[in-house]
């Protein structure tokens, strides 16, 4: 039985980010058993009465218990959009540790103090291959400035007026011929930082085919019967998954209701964005990391006004404070980026449905390969599982092959690519048909090694190799610590001593020397560094100014390129060799995803994997396109071994800049967890808790700050929540650690 608690800790404003001011108050025993999280109420305030928040409940007050004043009362007659979100936000705190006011800060959109926008802006209003022709004849007319915005208009569809007049050096008086020749027009006002400016709507529907009406018509039965659920549609790709979102969005957007969609921020598209907005029009708004936070602040200020019904972008996004949300979308719900790296470590789809809950949405979880935490639901009956298992108009899953890399090299082959590979390269490329060349994998960046004695060269600051960049230096990817590459080895002296190279640079360069005749491109970490270039390789590479796109996994992830007929899979073993139990799930879902890049338009597809280890599950059955199958021995492991999601796992993680004290920290947490263990003691005193460590992380010492970590198993998700309260209470009352930080991590995504 839960105590109720005494005090109460209330905001009186939200919107000022002064989050610190919190205000307790006792409770009085009349409300004791009402009051939750979120619920807006009554307090004296001075000498008024004001509105404010419940943000957290306690029975621990640090005020003399005669000056609390009493809650007044609890506002009923509506629920505003802020009180959902601080319960959500309590939510979060419960489930994931970290304070009130991390969690707070995740939800509610602080305001900042922000000049108003209002710019002039050009933008282009011409369709676009009308553009295209008045463009040939400018450059025909030797108009070259008017030559000059119009191609950059057709790259960027709106420019800042002084982009235009600065950086491209057009006049005003050129601007405003092309608007009166109907090219542009020229804005001169925005009440909000609008980031899709004027994206034209009004595209056609396309009519759903039958597995997708039938997907449309269970989800929207069940709403009609005031049935609320978690839905896991798992639809091979090219299935049409988006149009089937879209159309349950039109009704929920019928119903007065809003949507929220989250995809990836790397699937984030022009196109995907198009595609929403083809439909929707300006009801649509995007949120994504590149936006300013007073773009950001506008955008969620026009879902409170009700302005827009859609929200698009990444995790974030689900904090959209919209009067009424009716359904959330989680687009690739496998994909990791939904987990947020810093505190509080929230995962957007547990927490989407604890949202869902609180204002009666659905949720609606797709994918082409559903994670195993989701399918695991699906099959316990908690999602509900839906199927799209054919491609759209009956195009063919592509073909797999998979090349035995240990063969190539017996038979004399030391190149990159194999053989057959190579002859498949030829053969595309003839009929003038594109191809994807996938590496799991960064930059050139591979580590420095010395041949004659094996030493290789890590970050001073942290326990990780350097990789070697083009320019001569070395790089440390998780600090930025850069130095040049040592003419001998530091250790032996020796002169043997070079970079392992096996990076897009290298393929780069293997495949311009193999098919001298064929453009490539080269999208991975260095060459996306810019904040268009991603854009804009993608771009080149679907209106086909490159026969051949090169790059790391952020090339497979939903981008629709009809003439794409072939992918290859340069050394699929890459992710199969990372220090991680979810590294089988990884390479299995990457290339699925990688072989749905192929064949998307009319020409049937084909993919070549080469690899190392053929025999491996995840690959045979990424092969066979089978997800069940792969499911079936995945999961298998994971019981086996106790591992999410039949287990659920919490990571501590205990850092300090001084490594004596990390290590107390976490042997002093480790023996608090040992002692409590034998009262979570379930099921006939069979133990439900497992503790390994305190160890090492797996990267000790990151910016000269050393990391130990405890991991804990439990069958139960709310033990370890139960393990996580009692080690902040102790933290709280016993903790001799002043400089060691405690973190928590439920069910992580990237290993520690
Ligand atoms: P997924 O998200 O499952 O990979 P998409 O929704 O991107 O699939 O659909 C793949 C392609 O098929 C898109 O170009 C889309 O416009 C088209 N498409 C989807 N549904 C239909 C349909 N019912 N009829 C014709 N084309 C469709
Ligand atoms: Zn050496
Ligand atoms: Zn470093």
């Amino acid at each position: 039985m839960c105590k109720m608690a005494l005090y109460a800790n209330v905001i009186v404003d939200i919107s000022n980010g002064k989050l610190d001011k919190v205000f307790q108050y006792r409770i009085p025993d009349a409300l004791r058993q009402k009051l939750v999280i979120g619920m807006q109420v009554v307090v004296p305030f001075g000498p008024r009465e004001i509105k404010g928040y419940v943000v957290e409940l306690t029975d621990q007050t640090e005020y003399e218990e005669a000056k609390l004043k009493e809650i007044r009362g609890i506002l009923t007659d509506s629920v505003p959009v802020e009180s959902r979100l601080l319960s959500l936000a309590g939510w979060i705190r419960r489930n994931y540790g970290g304070t009130m006011n991390q969690a707070i800060k995740t939800v509610i959109p602080i305001k900042k103090k922000m000049a108003k926008a209002e710019k002039k802006t050009v933008r282009l209003i011409m369709e676009r291959t009308e553009a295209k022709n008045q463009l040939a004849e400018f450059e025909r007319k030797h108009q070259t400035a008017r030559a000059r915005l119009l191609s950059a208009l057709l790259t960027d569809s709106w420019i800042e007026w002084g982009v235009v007049t600065g950086k491209l050096n057009v006049s005003g008086s050129v601007i405003r011929s092309l608007e009166s020749l109907g090219v542009l027009k020229v804005d001169t006002e925005r009440t909000y930082r609008n980031p899709l400016p004027h994206m034209r709507g009004g595209g056609c529907e396309i009519a759903l085919n039958e597995e997708q009406q039938c997907v449309v018509d269970t989800i929207r039965k069940e709403r009609a019967r005031g049935q609320n659920e978690v839905y896991l549609l798992k639809g091979v790709t090219g299935s049409g998954k988006t149009e089937v979102y879209m159309e349950l969005i039109a009704g929920v957007i019928a119903e007065g209701k809003q949507a929220i969609v989250l995809i990836p921020e790397i699937a984030l598209t022009y196109q995907t964005v198009m595609r929403f907005y083809g439909r929707f029009g300006e009801r649509v708004s995007i949120m994504n990391s590149r936006l300013s936070d007073g773009e950001k602040y506008d955008q969620f200020l026009r879902a409170k006004n009700g302005e827009i019904d859609i929200m698009i972008g990444p995790r974030s996004a689900l904090f959209t404070p919209f009067l009424n949300p009716g359904l959330i979308i989680i687009d690739e719900e496998h994909e990791g980026s939904y987990k947020s790296e810093t505190v509080p470590r929230y995962h957007a789809r547990e927490t989407a449905i604890a949202l869902a809950k609180l204002c009666h949405a659905d949720v609606v979880l797709g994918s082409a390969t559903p994670s195993t935490e989701s399918f695991y639901q699906a099959e316990k009956g908690r999602y509900r599982l839906l199927e799209l298992k054919r491609r759209v108009s009956g195009r063919p899953l592509p073909v797999c092959h998979i090349v035995d890399l240990r063969e190539e090299l017996k038979s004399g082959n030391r190149s990159i690519l194999s053989r057959t590979l190579e002859q498949k390269m030829e053969e595309r490329l003839s009929c003038g048909q594109q191809i994807m060349l996938f590496l799991n994998r960064r930059g050139v960046a591979g580590f420095v090694s010395c041949r004659a004695c094996g030493h290789v060269i890590k970050c001073p600051h942290c326990d990780v190799s350097l990789s070697q960049h083009n320019n001569g230096r070395m790089v440390c990817h998780y600090c930025g610590h850069e130095e040049p590459q040592p003419a001998v080895c530091p250790s032996c002296g020796s002169r043997y001593i070079s970079g392992f190279k096996a990076g897009t640079q290298k393929i780069e360069e293997v495949v311009r020397a193999r098919f001298p005749n064929a453009s490539a491109l080269r999208m991975d970490f260095d060459t996306t560094r810019k904040k268009e270039s991603y854009e804009q390789i993608l771009s080149a590479f679907a209106n086909r100014e490159a026969d051949i796109l090169i790059g790391t996994q952020m090339i497979v992830k939903g981008h629709d390129f009809p003439n794409v007929t072939l992918v290859g899979v340069l050394a699929a073993d890459l992710s199969l060799h990372v220090n991680d139990y979810r590294a089988s799930e990884r390479t299995f879902q990457l290339l699925t995803q990688a072989a749905g890049r192929a064949g998307r338009g009319d020409t049937p597809g084909e993919v070549v994997i080469q690899t190392y280890q053929p025999e491996h599950y995840g690959i045979i059955t990424a092969k066979n396109q089978d997800y069940e199958a792969f499911y079936t021995q995945e999961i298998a492991y994971r019981k086996l071994l106790s591992y999410p999601p039949v287990y659920h796992m919490l990571v501590i993680l205990a850092a300090s800049g001084k490594e004596q004290e990390a290590a107390r920290a976490a042997d002093d947490m480790a023996n608090e967890i040992r002692r409590f263990m034998p009262a979570c003691a379930k099921n006939e005193g069979k133990r439900d808790l497992f503790l390994t460590g305190p160890a090492d992380a797996s990267v000790a010492k990151v910016n000269d700050i050393y990391k130990k970590v405890i991991y804990l198993r439990a069958a139960e998700y709310d033990t370890l929540v139960a393990v996580k309260d009692m080690l902040e209470l102790h933290k709280k009352d016993h903790f001799i650690y002043k400089n060691v930080t405690i973190q928590f991590d439920f069910n992580p995504m990237n290993g520690f």
